[in-house]
């Protein structure tokens, strides 16, 4: 991006015209957010993308009222015209609104930050790119009974420029790569389907091209293709009470939906609820509500290298931090915004994100983790477990609007009976109620079987945000959950 004086003229202009206009305080960014596609289908490639969007957005505090616009045209005029309707939006607000924003007393900063990589995707020729996407293509093609085969690439840049009238000048280059293939075997009942390294789309993450060289998709195609062929006369999953280990990509998911979302603190607020919903961790239950057992420890960690949630700053300027949520199973944190924060008394810990230029920044996860506990290696986890389940790979889910009762479906399920895996079953399901369901976990894989997974569709607000996200987690055991078996 270009950030000489023309930029900088441009920032001083849109805070100048917006405090000017009557704003207490205003913001501006600038993004620049680049993206490329690829899918291979079934040896033949599907689809390419490639998509640039730039522009800026300003936020103006008047009264107590945000008021919020933005534009693609990164000129004189338009940023001036840009920050009157800012100003102008946040008075009308101001008219109709309750209780007055106040924000933290997060000082300003000026910084800048990078994501680390080695090799720029964006680099890399589409013929090497299209080489790894085939091979793994053909790994999966090589096992007779699979149907449809799928390999699949992203990569994202994004240069953005905060400033604010408090002072605060941060620019910063974050670079997201993801890749991840799937395939699905058919009868003429049913449909059986494997990913790798996780469902929808694989794995993400900030950084270069060496992290997607790093999951060897071709090594794992033609073992992913088999099981998609063996599930189609696997039996199906038993129903009932039993012990369950749930593997780490879908233990990711489960943190995200039963903690992510309700530990929001403007959804706590009931500031989403029209839209996203509500939470059961309402404010009465900080610092008091078990949320899981004691071997539960759950962190929002913005700084762990390489999460899809990690950055150097959020887009109200507040640096990247590690919070903990969990601690030995105590409820002890919230996401938090320079807005939401001081209503608990406390100073936003950073995960106020805007998807892009164009829409006001809201509170998003950042990485929130489950810590690795001292149960070894999944080998180990199993060989100590007598009757149960494993589940793995993510296949659908469901949960209410307070985040309490949830379904997860997994893509496999292996039957564990003295400490083995004895038998693989189809269309496995758990079902549980949150406090509950983490109040039964009895063991943690450690520090060898923990990965720090990126979820890249992460919906909420309206107009809907996507945004990306990660999730630390080591595959665990819980004990005594219904377990069934799904309908899709
Ligand atoms: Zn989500």
């Amino acid at each position: 991006m270009n950030t000489s004086g023309t930029v900088d003229d441009l920032i001083n202009r849109a805070l100048d015209t917006a405090q000017q206009g009557g704003a207490g305080y205003v913001d501006v960014r600038v993004v620049e957010r680049e993206t490329e596609s690829l899918t291979v289908k079934n040896g033949a490639l599907q689809e390419a993308g490639a998509h640039l969007s730039a522009g800026f957005g300003i936020r103006a505090l008047v009264d107590g009222a945000w008021g919020f616009s933005g534009s693609a045209r990164l000129e004189p005029g338009e940023v001036e015209r840009v920050a009157r309707e800012a100003v102008a939006i946040a008075r009308a607000s101001a008219l109709a609104q309750r209780d007055r924003i106040q924000l933290d007393d997060s000082p300003p900063v000026v910084a800048s930050y990078s994501t680390p990589y080695v090799e720029d995707p964006f680099a890399v020729p589409l013929d090497e790119k299209l080489r790894i996407l085939m091979e793994a293509d053909a790994a999966m093609a090589r096992v007779p009974g699979v149907n449809v085969r799928s390999s699949s690439m992203e990569f994202a840049r994004e240069e953005k420029i905060f400033a604010s009238s408090d002072g605060a000048r941060i620019e910063q280059d974050l670079l997201e790569v993801g890749a991840g293939i799937e395939t699905s075997a058919a009868n003429d009942s049913e449909v059986q389907r494997r990913s790798f390294p996780q469902s929808a789309g694989g794995q993400h993450v900030t950084g270069g091209f060496e992290a997607i060289r790093a999951l060897r998709l071709a090594d794992h195609g033609e073992q992913l293709a088999e099981e998609a062929v063996a599930l189609l006369t696997a039996p199906q999953c038993p129903s009932g009470r039993m012990t369950v280990i749930i593997g780490s990509s879908q233990l990711a998911l489960q943190v995200h939906e039963s903690c992510g979302h309700p530990i929001e603190l403007d959804r706590v607020l009931g500031m989403e609820a029209s839209f996203a919903g509500t939470s059961f961790l309402t404010l009465d239950k900080l610092d008091r509500l078990q949320y899981g057992s004691p071997i539960v420890n759950i962190d929002a960690d913005a700084t762990v290298p390489g999460g899809l949630g990690t950055f150097g700053f959020d887009d109200e300027g507040v640096p990247a931090q590690n919070v903990p949520i969990v601690e030995a199973g105590r409820f002890v944190g919230y996401l938090t915004s320079r807005e939401t924060a001081p209503l608990i008394g406390r100073r936003s810990m950073g995960s106020s994100r805007a998807s892009n230029w164009n829409v006001i920044p809201l509170i998003r996860m950042t990485n929130v983790n489950l810590r690795p506990g001292a149960a070894g290696t999944l080998e180990d986890l199993i060989a100590d477990t007598k009757d149960g389940i494993y589940m793995a790979s993510n296949l659908s889910w469901s949960i209410d609007d307070r985040r309490l009762n949830f379904q997860f479906g997994t893509e496999i399920g292996w039957l564990i009976k003295d400490g083995r895996l004895v038998q693989m079953v189809k269309n496995p399901t758990y079902t549980g109620i949150t406090p509950e369901f983490w109040g039964s976990c009895d063991a943690i894989c450690g520090e060898s079987e923990w990965n720090l997974w990126g979820l890249p569709n992460c919906g909420k607000g309206e107009p809907m945000q996507t945004h990306r996200v990660g999730h630390g987690a080591a595959p665990a055991r819980f004990r005594n959950v219904q377990v069934g078996v799904g309908q899709w």
